[in-house]
């Protein structure tokens, strides 16, 4: 029988649980968000982060700047938060106005702060398998979802689909980590279908409504669906053809309420992580 799995349950006891941690410490953990321009997604994503890191009891730091800020007045921005000890976590919203560098960005923010975790030190250690600081936000909770769900990882053969810098390439080095087989598809992979036939757990990452259908995927696969699309009728939905594909997989994330939660969820997780290693817990 398929099982769906539910990110907002999962989601919900780890933070109460984080939430219930926080009580306890003398000092509160803080997360500095900082936002360029008027991008209307970008501010719902940034008060959403504020609400669910104020909810925790945590300290949240939303910085406002005009579209035409400098790259180099960010840059001291971030300095200015990488060397203020009251300040754990840094996260720069992306996009950034175009005159912006994004990457100089991401580089400028001190790996022990980098909440995101884009650095390339901290990406560079993933794809070492060394320990990191922290882990990328969404490929760690999907990474949860599969351990709450008790869905063994090594041995398994993983195919995912996407090569995303946030989703598929972290999440295919943290799978490998885990002893998956990880196999990477993306835009240019031929006979997709022949590979996602073979994977014991399938995850799609593209961003695009019904592009795993029924005759591609095996009896008893895992499903992740990571894509969220908004269709012209207003709702809501994933790669994955979710009403013909479900009866095939042992376990299925809905969208709406599958990954989704996850990602803000391991935002949290990730800020508290650091807390605790820049205060030694
Ligand atoms: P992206 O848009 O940066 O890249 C999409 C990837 O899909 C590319 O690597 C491309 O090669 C691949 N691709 C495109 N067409 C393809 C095809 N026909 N076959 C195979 N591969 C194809 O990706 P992203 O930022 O990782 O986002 C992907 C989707 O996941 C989007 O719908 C996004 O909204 C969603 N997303 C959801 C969450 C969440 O928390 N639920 C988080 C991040 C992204």
């Amino acid at each position: 029988m398929t099982k769906l799995i539910d990110g907002k349950i999962v989601a919900k006891e780890i933070l109460d649980n984080l939430a219930d941690e926080v009580l306890f410490l003398n000092k509160k953990p803080c997360l500095a968000v900082i936002i360029v321009g008027n991008d209307s997604a970008s501010k719902i994503y940034v008060n959403l982060k504020k609400k669910k890191a104020l909810e925790l009891g945590f300290n949240s730091i939303v910085i406002e700047l005009p579209e035409k800020t400098l790259e180099k007045d960010l840059i001291d921005k971030i300095e200015e938060l990488n060397s203020d000890k009251n300040v754990n976590a840094i996260l720069v919203q992306m996009p950034l106005p175009k005159h912006i560098n994004p990457l100089k960005i991401i580089e400028t923010i001190s790996p022990q702060k980098d909440v995101d975790c884009f650095h390339p030190y901290n990406v560079g250690n993933i794809s070492i398998g060394k320990k990191s600081y922290v882990y990328p936000c969404t490929p760690k909770g999907i990474i949860r979802l599969l351990e709450y769900y008790d869905i063994k990882i090594e041995g398994k053969h993983a195919v995912v689909i996407g090569r995303s810098n946030i989703v598929g390439r972290p999440l295919s080095q943290m799978l490998i980590n885990e002893n998956a087989t990880v196999t990477l598809c993306h835009s240019k992979t031929k006979n997709l279908s022949e590979i996602t036939k073979t994977a014991d757990i399938l995850i799609s990452a593209v961003g695009k409504p019904n592009l795993v259908t029924e005759n591609m995927v095996k009896d008893g696969v895992v499903i992740i669906d990571v894509g969220m699309n908004r269709l012209e009728n207003g709702k809501l939905c994933g790669d994955v053809d979710f009403e013909n594909v479900k009866d095939k997989a042992s376990y299925i994330t809905p969208v709406p309420g599958g990954v989704g939660p996850m990602t803000i969820c391991s935002l949290m997780v990730n800020t508290y992580d650091l807390f605790k290693y820049q205060n030694s817990l």
